[in-house]
């Protein structure tokens, strides 16, 4: 070898070098991360076993029963109106906050990752976070407090049974039955809180139903365990993201916060120059750092857990105790930040304000709807319970709707700036 051939040589090693550590280490991501495809663990819910449908239906063809039940959720109405509902913000508030369609997303998103690395159903995962908030009524949780108060002597509201009630009797789509007859697993996910006699009276109607399990004391599956999990991990972090958005929150105050001081003190010794950037770049990347830490601590916590028990199938998954959740640092550090976003930004006087008038168009429009059915439209109109139809009419509102009606039916417009 010349010394050119050598210099050659000496330039090639050292220019393939980094390349083969990067395949390496794609290599090892990919022996960590399983790729979608990959086979279900034992103890997953396999499409393939579902417990099928409250209706006959033809079998799903190229999809799994769980695709079918996502398709199905996501060209319903209801799905199509959380675009325009509340999370913690008015719809009307900024452009750039999270809707309940966006949050369903982040749960989506953050509930497939999971999935796919634990070997569970990704697509009944995606089905259940794209449904788990079909229930809410506009406004958010003032919404559905004032109209479970509307409700009170009439049976109550509660936006997770009515989520079930949307998917199995609301959604109008087919000719021979109500509802969407969304698979078991499904509904399962959707109905994530039951008190007992509500469960009472629902497997008394399904004897052995989705309700069953609150009378027995079992879990759901793994996978809808995880979106439970999926959606609290979500909307910790959009609501410091929204909260510092709207200037409610300080991100100095966050960030004192235990779990997220570790994050942000990480990124700032990674990037000491996001310390003085305007924007909030430093905010993304602490906050993208902490929610890659929460779901790495909720897979390997889940899986040690799973694999001690190794339950022969899904429904001894059911039988075996809560299995999906997060180490106990970062449940109780969790459980911090939960208490904070609290009282600092579900509290805060700015957001208090906005939901108190919120909570009066729901009252208004419910007195207004049941003093003048005729108001209301006609397939509610018809029904012979009126307080429930007024109930179902109001919860299926968008925030925009909300406010247009109540402007129409009482002459007062409650919130300042037109209604889009
Ligand atoms: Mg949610």
């Amino acid at each position: 070898m010349n010394r050119d051939e050598a210099c050659a040589a000496r330039t090639a090693i050292a220019g393939a070098t980094p390349v083969a550590a990067a395949a390496a280490n794609e290599a090892a991501r990919a022996r960590a991360a399983p790729r979608s495809g990959a086979p279900l663990a034992p103890w997953a819910s396999d499409p393939a076993r579902s417990r099928g449908r409250r209706h006959p239906a033809p079998p799903p063809g190229a999809r799994s029963e769980h695709q079918r039940d996502r398709d199905r959720i996501v060209h319903s109405s209801a799905f199509r109106r959380l675009v325009y509902k509340t999370q913690v913000f008015v719809n009307h508030e900024g452009d750039l906050y999270r809707t309940r369609l966006t949050h369903s997303l982040e749960v989506a998103q953050l509930g497939r990752s999971m999935a796919r690395a634990l070997r569970l159903g990704e697509d009944l995962v995606e089905a259940i976070a794209l449904a788990h908030d079909l229930g809410h009524t506009p406004f958010g949780h003032a919404g559905q407090d004032a109209l479970d108060d509307c409700m009170a002597a009439h049976g109550g509201f509660e936006h997770n049974l009515q989520s079930l009630r949307v998917v199995d009797t609301l959604e109008q789509r087919y000719p021979d039955h109500d509802g969407l007859n969304l698979s078991f697993e499904t509904r399962e996910g959707i109905l994530k809180r039951c008190p007992r006699a509500v469960a009472q009276r629902l497997d008394a109607a399904e004897p052995g139903g989705v309700a069953r399990r609150f009378l027995d004391g079992t879990q759901p599956s793994l996978e809808a365990q995880l979106v439970n999990l999926a959606d609290e991990i979500a909307y910790n972090a959009h609501d410091i993201d929204d909260g510092v958005r709207a200037g409610l929150l300080d991100f100095d105050d966050v960030g004192a916060l235990p779990l997220v001081r570790r994050f942000r003190d990480e990124a700032l010794a990674d990037h000491p120059a996001l310390a003085g950037r305007p924007g909030r770049l430093l905010l993304f990347e602490t906050l993208r750092r902490m929610l890659a830490a929460q779901v790495g601590d909720l897979v390997t916590t889940t899986a040690a857990r799973v694999e001690a028990v190794a339950p022969a199938d899904a429904d001894a998954a059911r039988h075996a105790g809560p299995l999906v959740g997060a180490g106990d640092a970062m449940r109780i550090a969790g459980a911090e930040l939960k208490r904070y976003l609290f009282g600092a930004l579900y509290r805060h006087p700015q957001v208090t304000a906005s939901t108190d008038r919120a909570r009066e168009v729901v009252r208004e429009l419910f007195a207004a709807y049941l003093g003048a059915p005729r108001e209301l439209a006609p397939e509610y109109a018809a029904r012979a319970d009126l307080p429930r139809a007024v109930a179902d009419y109001i919860a299926g509102m968008t925030d925009r709707f909300a406010l247009r009606e109540h402007e129409r039916l009482t002459g007062r417009r409650v919130f300042g700036d037109a209604p889009g």
